[in-house]
């Protein structure tokens, strides 16, 4: 199973590189990253995010995995204010302003150019998975006052699943946060 890098890693910061040939080491790239995204119970995941500075995203909402080549945004449409998180961000969120729908032109793992359109959440996962390709991360655009930790409680809802809550925090905290789990204290 693929590691996916937390924040800190300077690779999350750097512009990555766009993919100039499709080959099976894409493929098995883009597989790979499906299978951590998912084992992480997350709806999207960026290559930078596994260690690899190239334009390769996977998306997966609804059950329909995508995964796209060298995106690009080429169309945007609307507004929509919702709670984000990322999993380079374990347990952190924030409340993001994106577009509401987005148009999209990338390649697909076979080479072939195709044009996507999403919106709602899709689109959401779609734009924020765009940014880490540029090095922009979720706690750059989340307006600071919404940064919260989910905080598992001890006790459980009445159908037995964990209950969470919210502690505000700030990207100083965030930044040393992170900063101690990667040095694993
Ligand atoms: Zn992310």
């Amino acid at each position: 199973m693929l590691d996916i890098v937390l924040y800190g890693d300077p690779i999350l910061r750097r512009r990555a590189k766009p993919v100039k040939s499709f080959t099976g080491r894409t493929r098995t790239l883009i597989k790979r990253m499906l299978e951590a995204m998912k084992a992480a119970k997350g709806i999207g995941l960026a290559a930078p995010q596994v260690g690899v500075s190239e334009r390769i995203i996977v998306i997966s909402t609804n059950g329909e995995d995508l995964a796209l080549i060298n995106p690009r945004i080429v169309g945007q449409e609307g507004r929509q204010v919702d709670i984000e998180g990322c999993l380079s961000f374990p347990g952190l969120q924030g409340e993001v302003p994106r577009s509401r729908q987005v148009v999209v032109e990338a390649f697909n793992p076979l080479g072939r150019s195709v044009r996507v359109t999403a919106e709602g959440l899709r689109a959401r996962a779609i734009q924020h998975e765009i940014d880490h390709l540029n090095g922009v991360l979720f706690i750059d655009r989340a307006r600071e006052d919404s940064l919260h930790w989910l905080v598992r409680e001890k006790e459980r809802d009445e159908e037995g699943k964990p209950r969470y809550r919210k502690v505000r925090t700030t990207l100083e905290e965030v930044e040393e946060f992170y900063r101690r789990m990667r040095e694993g204290n």
